[in-house]
């Protein structure tokens, strides 16, 4: 790994969306892909709901159980056209996550996951949250990340990942500690957060232009 703005540049191929899709590619889908999503939305905490500044516990009984909970979440995910979700989200207060970074990726559940070590590359993404209905904000992430766990019956696990993946993680770890994007984003942006999902609106950063310090070689592409 080299310091060049080059090697932080890595192209995520799903530009957007630790979660999901923004509202424009929704109303594209059919009519039976948008029931699902509305009904997989609806299981989710969203904005205000105290339950996503909570930190969630350790899991401390694997098995069948925690098996079908993961599953389940899983489910929840892919109807929501979500790419990860975090159990803190549905209100199931313990460190389970599940990810699916890209549509040919295979799904996985994480158990306890810590986040064991990160990149000093960084990476600036839009990211949405299922939580977060109608808002997206610019994040700046570790691009690469070795996140340790277990799976769902108490196997451990190493995930080495980059991208779209590595954030993604990011994501969910910092919603089972009660962290939301709306903490990672700079002042402004945050700002005009808040006041969209106050006014149920939506939001989303403004376009970079040539006053923004930022270069080029800094940003992950946006939404397509
Ligand atoms: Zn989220």
């Amino acid at each position: 790994m080299t310091d060049s703005p080059d090697a932080a540049a890595v192209r995520e191929e799903q530009p957007l969306s630790p979660e999901g899709p923004g509202d424009d590619a929704v109303s594209e889908l059919d009519p039976q892909t948008r029931e699902r999503r509305a009904a997989a939305l609806a299981r989710v905490r969203t904005f205000g709901d105290p339950v996503l500044k909570s930190r969630a516990t350790e899991v401390t009984r694997f098995g069948p159980e925690l098996e079908g909970e993961a599953a389940d979440m899983i489910s929840i995910m892919r109807d929501a056209l979500g790419v990860g979700l975090a159990a803190i989200q549905l209100g199931i207060m313990h460190r389970l996550l599940v990810v699916q970074a890209g549509l040919d990726a295979t799904p996985s559940a994480i158990v306890n996951p810590v986040l064991e070590w990160l990149s000093d590359d960084l990476a600036i993404a839009i990211e949405g949250c299922l939580s977060l209905p109608g808002v997206t904000v610019e994040v700046e992430r570790p691009l690469h990340a070795r996140v340790r766990g277990r799976d769902p019956h108490g196997e451990p696990v190493l995930v080495e990942a980059s991208g779209l993946e590595a954030r993604v993680l990011q994501h969910e770890i910092d919603h089972l500690d009660g962290v939301l994007i709306l903490d990672r984003t700079e002042p402004e942006q945050r700002k005009g957060a808040l006041r969209a999902l106050r006014e149920g609106e939506t939001y989303s950063p403004p376009s970079t232009t040539d006053e923004d310090s930022r270069t080029e070689d800094d940003r992950a592409p946006e939404e397509a």
